[in-house]
């Protein structure tokens, strides 16, 4: 809903699927706490 172009910043869980959340140069799932450098390819 409403959301412009904003799909280069949602990056899904490997592990649960869900949305993370881009902290800073981390990117975390808020489900399962998986976390992702926002460095990575
Ligand atoms: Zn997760």
């Amino acid at each position: 809903m409403g959301e412009p172009r904003t799909r280069e910043h949602t990056h899904l869980c490997d592990r649960c699927g869900e949305r993370m959340e881009e902290i800073q140069c981390k990117i975390v799932c808020p489900r399962c706490g998986y976390t992702r450098d926002c460095s990575d390819p």
